[in-house]
């Protein structure tokens, strides 16, 4: 597990400034949450961690390497997106396999690596079937092998529950940090609901208007002293 340095960063669009000036480490090994209302600079923060945008100003570090300026694919972060965005035409294996693949992996060694990732977390046998024929918690789990196939230093999580029913949430969210714990991940993941963010989290960071309001322990955040 790496470390995750955020060193002044500022992301601009224009005249609007989705990030001013935000630092933060994120400790190897760690789930740390962004909390904080719709429009406040999450999802551009874990963005800019995953290489996805490029911050304006300012330095990131990922295990102590500055990455300020490497693409994704150079950053060894991977992302698991709120839509999941598998591949519809692609079985679940295929979808998994598929990193390994583009990596240079052989079509044997991808499909290994991949089986691997779904019995780790609970979809063998289900690696023949389209993304269609799963439920919304199997498939969520299917875009979470995808992202762990690739070995990555850092996961990351956008509002991963957003598209599940209620029932479902809670298991969902027990079992990423279940998984988190037992792999020893660093996880950063975005929600706007505190009540998750208290459930999952090491750490949280209160954002509010680009900025960092408030970071603590859920203890240090929301107990009484
Ligand atoms: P959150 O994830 O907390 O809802 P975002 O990071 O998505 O917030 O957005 C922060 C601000 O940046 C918002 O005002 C949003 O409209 C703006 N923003 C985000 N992405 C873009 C973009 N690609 N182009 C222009 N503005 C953007
Ligand atoms: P979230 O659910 O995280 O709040 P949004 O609905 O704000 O996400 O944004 C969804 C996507 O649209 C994000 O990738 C974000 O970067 C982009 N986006 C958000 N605001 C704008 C904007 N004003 N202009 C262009 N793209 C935007």
């Amino acid at each position: 597990a790496a470390s995750v340095q955020f060193r002044n960063v500022t992301k601009r669009y224009g005249n609007v400034t989705a990030v001013d000036d935000v630092s933060f480490t994120i400790e190897p090994g760690q789930l740390v949450t962004l909390l904080g209302p719709s429009g406040c600079g999450k999802t551009t923060t874990l963005r800019m961690i995953a290489g996805l945008e490029m911050a304006s100003e300012g330095q990131i570090l990922i295990g102590g390497r500055d990455v300020t300026n490497l693409s994704a694919a150079d950053r060894d972060v991977s992302m698991v997106f709120q839509s999941y965005a598998l591949f519809p035409h692609m079985s679940v294996l295929e979808n998994v396999a598929y990193g390994p693949s583009v990596q240079g992996a052989s079509k044997k060694d991808a499909y290994e690596m991949a089986m691997e990732k779904l019995s780790l977390i609970g979809l063998k046998g289900l690696e023949k079937r389209a993304p269609s024929e799963l439920s919304g918690g199997q498939q969520q789990r299917v875009a979470v092998a995808r992202a762990l196939v690739l070995e990555p230093q850092v996961l990351l999580f956008d509002e991963p529950l957003s598209n599940l029913d209620a029932k479902l949430r809670r298991r969902v969210r027990e079992d990423i940090r279940e998984l988190q714990q037992s792999l020893n991940l660093t996880v950063a993941y975005v929600t706007h609901d505190q009540e998750e963010a208290l459930a999952v989290s090491d750490h949280i960071i209160v954002m509010s208007n680009a900025r960092i309001a408030q970071t603590g322990t859920p203890r240090e955040l929301y107990e009484e002293p």
